[in-house]
């Protein structure tokens, strides 16, 4: 652990705030001190009102707000003087706590302040830092944590034993650090949850942090409790792919709504997964309460979701004891679960929430580790625990106002993703919430979109194992596959019957027709496994009902893919999956139709490009974006009851009507 402060840099900072900016940023760019939203800063700052009074004020982080990428805007400004008398109170519950808080701050539009705020007015200290760094809760979460930190640190720091964060934590800490402190105490360890630093400049108080970090760092080291053991190999067994939608089917069908699992498949992951001890090692809870609301208590080992649920439920019933407060259980789906042969999965309600689950729970990974070199890792008794994962101001944060989009925990895989159709397909499911996995020929797929619900993968529909491989790279990122959109297709031009070359019709067949049965081959047991049922949008052509001449290999493979998607239709009914067909006709915004090619063909008829586009009984322009809107469309909720159908988008067709 070293320090982040360049002088160049932080000499843009001016002023005290910008100071806490600057620091806040440096501890948030180390994951293993502060994750999503983990830690919090402050700084005490006098000022002099609109009316001319000097009043102190505590610019503490806002909630909501992630340290790395704080700005002053994320710091809430509460009155110290309001919070110094509230800190006199005998006691104070959360939600007048709250109230206190937010009706005491100068800028009515900053977000709702820290818990923690009570504790840092009380820190006689112009700045406070506080993480929840790895290597300090490797050391307090043993049996004898408390008398390591003392030896490590002797009083340089004050130890608190654990209390929840929030007004009591705020008191304890008021009334243990004048008893305890003398000059050179910098800072205070918080048994199985964190520490503080302060210090009367930003950079003190920062650096601080960072120097106890490291004292607990070669402290772990000295003790032969920092490297941990790495796994053999890191397997991505493709055999998997079943197990694990399956895994995300069950944990779907507990939480009451489609999941996104990730899986961890990393040497690291691995190591964690197979280890002989896992089933004792990862069932004492968590590292600290800031991850319990994300993760839940303890992990799953295994693969029985309806065990651990009725585990979860007993925990539950025998914890909420209070008759004023009834509490009501949170689903009792796990978040991390454990198998050795798939590694760490992560579950959460769409790919954000997931990976956030899988990163606390990488760094629970750690800690219980060498804790466990150290000689024996302890977390906090379950009742504690309880009492932070169902703490209404925690959970007050995870929920969002207003109903998720439609495909939200559900996950897509189109192909000829890239471009076109495809392109628009994968925007139209972005937009309704889903994961989308997209293949295409071209490369640039990989690079397509940067954003965690979109995985793009170089894939030849030709071969099967290129489809193979795709596939279970999707199930590794997302946990499953709930619809599947078969775009991928090839239009070559002069195809009259007389001339046709043996290869150019081999070639379409396999692309067009050969391709889709294996891709429907290999995706229908996993879209058996679809929380909602699968869906199959397959993208026809006008050329099946109304085919015309000079395009006999292209109509053929799409009449006899749409005949393919009908029999699907029929055989897989029972397993819940509907299969529908469009009919796109003269989509021009496509990589095809360049300008030049519109042109010829339009002069070719002796029309404008436009009346050319228009070409149907609604005189209407039919663009990607429509298509996508349909295909897309037809895996919702207007479709539910519909299979087998084929819908043309033409704006009209008089053959096809
Ligand atoms: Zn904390």
């Amino acid at each position: 652990m070293q320090s982040l402060w360049q002088d160049r840099e932080a000499s843009e900072y001016r002023g005290d705030l910008a100071q806490r900016v600057y620091t806040s940023r440096l501890l948030g760019r180390d994951k293993t001190l502060v994750l999503h939203g983990g830690g919090n800063t402050s700084v005490k700052i006098r000022e002099t009102s609109l009316v001319g009074e000097a009043e102190d004020i505590l610019y503490v982080k806002g909630s909501g707000w992630d340290l790395e990428f704080i700005e002053e805007a994320g710091f809430s400004p509460v009155r110290m003087s309001h919070l110094l008398q509230l800190a006199k109170l005998e006691a104070l519950s959360d939600p007048q706590m709250v109230n206190e808080l937010v009706t005491h701050m100068t800028r009515a539009a900053a977000p709702a302040p820290s818990v923690e705020t009570i504790l840092h007015a009380l820190l006689p200290h112009k700045y406070v830092d506080h993480t929840h760094s790895d290597a300090v809760l490797a050391v307090t979460n043993t049996r004898d944590g408390e008398r390591r930190i003392k030896e490590i640190y002797g009083d340089k720091v004050v130890v608190i034993p654990y209390v929840m964060p929030g007004f009591d934590l705020a008191r304890l800490c008021a009334e243990l650090l004048p008893r305890q402190s003398n000059a050179g105490t910098i800072g205070m360890v918080l048994l199985n949850h964190g520490i503080f630093s302060f210090g009367s400049t930003a950079r003190e108080s920062y650096e601080r942090m960072i120097e106890l970090v490291a004292m607990a760092e070669r402290y772990l080291e000295k003790e032969r409790a920092w490297h941990l053991p790495a796994a053999a190999v890191s397997l991505e067994n493709t055999g998997l792919t079943t197990a694990i939608a399956e895994l995300r089917r069950n944990i779907s069908r507990c939480a009451a709504n489609p999941m996104i699992v990730s899986t961890d498949v990393s040497a690291a992951a691995r190591a964690f997964a197979g280890r002989t001890d896992i089933s004792t090692l990862s069932q004492q809870g968590p590292a600290t309460p800031d991850h319990v609301i994300r993760t839940k208590r303890l992990p799953m080992i295994g693969r029985d979701v309806e065990k651990y649920a009725d585990e979860y439920r007993a925990y539950f019933h025998q914890n909420a004891t209070n008759a004023k407060d009834p509490k009501t259980i949170l689903d009792a789906a796990p978040r991390v679960a454990i198998d050795p042969e798939f590694g760490i999965c992560a579950a959460g309600r769409t790919i954000k929430d997931a990976r956030i689950v899988a990163d606390l729970y990488a760094h629970t990974v750690d800690v219980i580790q060498r804790s466990t070199l150290l000689g024996g890792y302890q977390a906090l008794p379950a009742r504690d625990i309880f009492d932070v994962e169902y703490w209404d101001l925690e959970q007050a944060k995870l929920r969002k106002a207003g109903a998720p989009p439609p495909f939200t925990g559900e996950v897509a895989l189109v192909t000829g993703a890239a471009s076109g159709i495809g392109k628009a397909c994968v925007d139209a499911l972005h937009a309704r919430g889903a994961a989308v996995v997209g293949l295409d020929i071209d490369q640039k797929i990989t690079t397509l979109y940067k954003r965690a619900d979109f995985l793009g993968l170089h894939c030849d529909i030709t071969l099967r194992s290129s489809i193979v491989d795709a596939i279970a790279a999707a199930i590794r990122a997302y946990g499953g596959l709930d619809m599947l959109i078969l775009n991928a297709g090839i239009f070559p031009g002069g195809e009259s019957i007389s001339m046709l070359d043996d290869a150019l019709w081999r070639n379409v067949m396999s692309v067009n027709l050969d391709a889709n049965l294996i891709l429907l081959r290999e995706c229908h047991p996993l879209l058996k496994l679809a929380p909602r049922g699968g869906r199959v949008t397959v993208i026809g052509s006008k050329n099946v009902p109304a085919p015309g001449p000079g395009a006999s290999a292209y109509s053929a493979s799409k009449a006899a893919l749409t005949q393919l998607a009908r029999v699907a239709a029929l055989e897989w009914g029972a397993d819940n999956i509907r299969v529908n067909t469009v009919h796109p006709n003269a989509v021009f915004d496509t990589a095809i139709w360049s300008d030049e090619v519109l042109a010829a063909r339009a002069a070719h008829y002796g029309v404008s490009v436009d009346e050319y586009k228009r070409n149907n009984v609604l005189k209407t322009e039919i663009t990607s974006r429509d298509v996508a809107a349909l295909a897309v469309g037809m895996c919702g909720a207007l479709f539910a009851k519909t299979t087998g159908a084929q819908v043309p988008i033409d704006g009209g067709n008089e053959r096809v009507i």
